[in-house]
């Protein structure tokens, strides 16, 4: 019997996670070990100074007052221990995760910390743009797929999948790209302005919809309508840079 673990970092009661949920389920066993309320953009962030307490929402669904790190962190090395899944799946987020923006992403991160720990990991984003309805019907579709092969075929280890969907009906859908991880461009990336007593604040995430024209980046693969996967290394080693950094005169 297939075992698979979900978490998420849009929160236990986000519809992309019960589309994901509904959608893997006929695969085998679910666990849902997801936070308790919306944590994303959280990246990989663990929380070491305060306990964590799990809420049990149905069986074998739990919600955990953490990141979605913590989340996953806890059933693989605690709770779930004698119950190991074969495969971690996270999302679906609302939203994309392309390019630069999987080092903030909380749903990466989920799937970032099974990687690490050492489960196969796949990271499932919904990207639409402000305003659009979302539809979820190709994602569900998709993350079902994506997690029979790699169930049949298995992954390298410290490499997961960072899968982005477009916010398209199915039948719109031309394919399957394996992509790059692209380059945003970012534009009026904080917005400035006066509060009602008279300081001045910061908002961070202004304009940000460009991107580097590259073809074979997962930017590239969703505005071409085609869902995108990246395979993403943990390692974040720059193997290239090691000689010329052993010429500098370090002492
Ligand atoms: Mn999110």
């Amino acid at each position: 019997m297939v075992r698979i673990l979900l978490s998420n970092d849009d929160g236990i009661s986000s519809e992309g996670l019960h589309t994901h949920y509904e959608s893997v389920r006929p695969l085998g066993e679910v666990i849902v070990v997801a936070p308790d309320r919306e944590q994303s953009a959280a990246g990989h962030s663990l929380s070491l100074h305060r306990p964590l307490r799990i809420n049990a929402r149905g069986d074998d669904w739990y919600a955990v007052d953490g990141t979605p790190t913590d989340c996953v962190n806890l059933a693989l090395n605690g709770f779930l221990k004698d119950r190991p899944p074969d495969i971690v799946l996270s999302g679906i987020n609302k939203g994309g995760n392309l390019g630069d923006d999987i080092t903030y992403s909380g749903t990466v991160a989920a799937a970032m910390e099974a990687t690490l720990i050492g489960y196969p990991a796949v990271a499932l984003s919904l990207v639409y743009e402000e305003g659009e309805p979302f539809r979820f019907e190709l994602a569900g579709q998709f993350a079902r797929r994506i997690a029979e092969e790699v169930l049949n075929r298995g992954l390298t280890k410290g490499i997961l999948l960072n899968v982005n969907v477009p916010n398209i009906q199915a039948g719109e859908c031309r394919g399957v790209r394996v992509t790059k991880q692209g380059k945003r461009i970012y534009g009026d990336a904080i917005v400035e302005k006066i509060d009602p007593r008279g300081r001045e604040y910061y908002w961070i995430g202004g304009n940000g919809l460009n991107w580097v024209r590259e073809t074979n980046t997962d930017f590239d693969a969703v505005a071409n309508r085609s869902i995108s996967v990246t395979p993403v290394r943990l390692d974040l080693t720059d193997f290239d840079s090691m000689d010329e950094l052993r010429r500098w005169k370090f002492l």
